[in-house]
């Protein structure tokens, strides 16, 4: 088996992380815990692009309708649909609008748990309710009321892969083995060699 820190997530800044001057920002706060940047582009997605990398997981519209349904029914609202197939549709048609309307950057992160990692430092998908400390939840306000009641995507600065066969599946889709590139940085003996050698002189 490989080792942990070989493990690697596509992360996606989005075009309001971009619109927000929070490339940096976002660099830093997964570059500081010791992940490594494997990988790194700027571009405008097309719509396949963006339809293929959401539906690159079979189950996924099934997981975001249902979880879609449920917050409607929270806020104790009727879903458009109570299909979770269409009401995820729509959510992928939104989707759409907002990732193509800009330039977005997709990098590559490598280092041990690197999916969770970069998920618990991202924070959860509305930023509404995302932690304090994460990025959702410190740089952006936004929530499913406002985003369902303006028929749009909700705005979250960031995609990141939700576990590691979704990153095994994403990274392929934004970037060819090439543009993925393996060396080291000095640190990595700290954070991952089984005995620390002597710093003493
Ligand atoms: P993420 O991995 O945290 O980005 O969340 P998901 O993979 O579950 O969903 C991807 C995107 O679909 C999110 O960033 C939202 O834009 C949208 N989405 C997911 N769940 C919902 C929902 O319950 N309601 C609405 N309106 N949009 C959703
Ligand atoms: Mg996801």
């Amino acid at each position: 088996m490989a080792h942990p820190k070989t493990e690697r997530t596509l992360v996606i800044v989005k075009p309001d992380g971009i619109q927000r001057a929070l490339i940096g920002e976002i660099v830093k706060r997964y570059e500081r815990l010791g992940l490594k940047l494997a990988a790194i582009k700027m571009l405008v997605p097309t719509e396949e692009m963006i339809e293929g990398h959401y539906l690159l997981d079979p189950n996924w519209k099934k997981n975001v309708g249902a979880k879609a349904i449920e917050s409607y029914e929270k806020k104790d609202e009727t879903p458009p649909s109570s299909d979770p197939i269409e009401v995820a549709n729509l959510v992928v048609e939104r989707l759409k609008k907002y990732m193509t309307s800009g330039p977005v950057i997709a990098m590559v992160w490598e280092g041990a748990h690197a999916v969770e990692l970069v998920r618990k430092i991202t924070g959860g998908t509305e930023p509404r309710s995302a932690g304090i400390g994460t990025i959702r939840g410190d740089f952006v306000v936004d929530s499913y009321q406002m985003a369902d009641s303006d028929n749009r995507a909700i705005r979250n600065l960031i995609h990141a892969s939700g576990s590691v066969p979704e990153a095994e599946m994403e990274i392929p889709h934004w970037f060819s083995p090439k543009e993925v590139i393996n060396y080291r940085v000095p640190h990595e003996a700290t954070l991952y060699d089984a005995d620390i050698k002597s710093i003493l002189g």
